[in-house]
């Protein structure tokens, strides 16, 4: 019988890799790609095989992975790379540090959701203060040294709540007690830890 998955497993099975959408459930065996390996989705993805990639296929996976990961659409991500471009220091660790830097994925890496598609549901319904202000747009691109703190609200949802023991460690780029932690300072690229190959999309875009 066929069995129903839903949109986020299959971008991680499009992209051929786990790309932890979903939270805990990643990492358990319920995922699908632990169940049947990173088959195509699709009414006929079991038959269909990867094919060789061009080298233009290969940048244009990674940088759909990079998108998918981050949850971002084309249009803000290509507004990441140009912003990044200009700036003195690598175009490729720029473009990842910009990502880490939204509201959203600080709100993840801080140890407040398992997911960042749920820290994104959290700043849009505004349960997300930044230095005691409210700010509900998931692109909020912040700083070092801001204060990220839960609304009471926020940090009564179940899947807020049992993140919020001293076990569950933030970035080592950041700090965090109880329900307010501190970007400490922009991550280094080892501490971003992710298998983006961000070259591979800098080339994608300087073509
Ligand atoms: Fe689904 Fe998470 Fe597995 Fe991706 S890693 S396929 S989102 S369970």
């Amino acid at each position: 019988m066929a069995k129903y998955t839903d949109a986020k497993c299959r971008l991680c099975r499009r992209e051929g890799v786990k790309l932890y959408l979903k939270g805990a459930r990643c990492f358990t065996a319920k995922c699908p790609i632990e169940k049947r390996g990173a088959q195509i989705p699709g009414q006929h993805g079991k038959k269909r095989s990867r094919g060789r990639l061009s080298g233009f296929g290969i940048q244009l996976r990674e940088k759909q992975k990079a998108k998918r990961t981050y949850g971002v659409l084309e249009g803000q991500f290509h507004q990441y790379y140009v912003g990044a471009l200009k700036s003195p220091q690598n175009t490729g660790e720029v473009l990842m540090q910009t990502l880490e830097s939204r509201l959203d994925n600080v709100v993840y890496r801080i140890g407040f959701t398992q997911s960042r598609s749920l820290a994104r549901q959290l700043v849009t319904h505004g349960h997300i203060k930044v230095n005691g202000s409210k700010v509900d747009i998931a692109s909020y691109l912040t700083k070092p040294g801001q204060i990220i703190s839960l609304t009471d609200a926020g940090s009564k949802f179940e899947f807020v709540a049992p993140n919020l023991n001293e076990k569950n460690n933030p970035a080592k780029w950041m700090s965090r007690k109880g329900t307010e932690g501190k970007i400490d300072r922009l991550p280094t690229r080892d501490e971003i830890g992710s298998d983006i190959k961000e070259n591979l999309i800098i080339e994608f875009y300087s073509r």
